[in-house]
């Protein structure tokens, strides 16, 4: 029996509906009341068959912004959604702590049709939390 491979359309849609899910519309202020300001900077990379491609970025999130923390994978057949950084975030915010690096291994698959293989895609990064001063 031929194994089933999901469409490259048919992986954007399930994508999308997952990443719907995680848009909850709840903004950082009324999860994290005491954050000014959160900075994230990143480096993604991906191996592709020309060589490893990488891009290095940064985002400032401010208290009306939604609370959602999701880097896209650069790898953009990837079945995974992204890096989901809001784990770090809550753990951050628990122990008021103001800086963490950390790297993550992208948890989806390569492509729709390589189910078997994982995606090679990485994220480097360093969050940065404000708080906001208590007087
Ligand atoms: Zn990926």
């Amino acid at each position: 029996m031929k194994k089933w491979h999901m469409t490259v359309t048919q992986n954007e849609k399930q994508k999308q509906s997952t990443l719907n899910a995680y848009h909850t519309g709840i903004r950082i202020e009324e999860t994290f009341p005491n954050i000014e300001r959160i900075e994230i900077g990143y480096i993604r990379t991906h191996q592709t068959s020309f060589g490893p491609n990488n891009v290095k970025e940064a985002m400032v999130l401010k208290p009306k912004f939604e609370a959602f923390f999701i880097i896209p994978c650069l790898n953009r057949e990837c079945s995974s959604v992204g890096f989901d950084l809001s784990n770090d975030i809550f753990d951050m915010y628990r122990a008021h702590q103001k800086e963490k690096t950390g790297r993550m291994n992208c948890c989806g698959q390569e492509a729709p049709d390589h189910p078997e293989q994982s995606c090679s895609g990485t994220l480097e990064y360093t969050i940065k939390i404000e708080y906001k001063s208590i007087d």
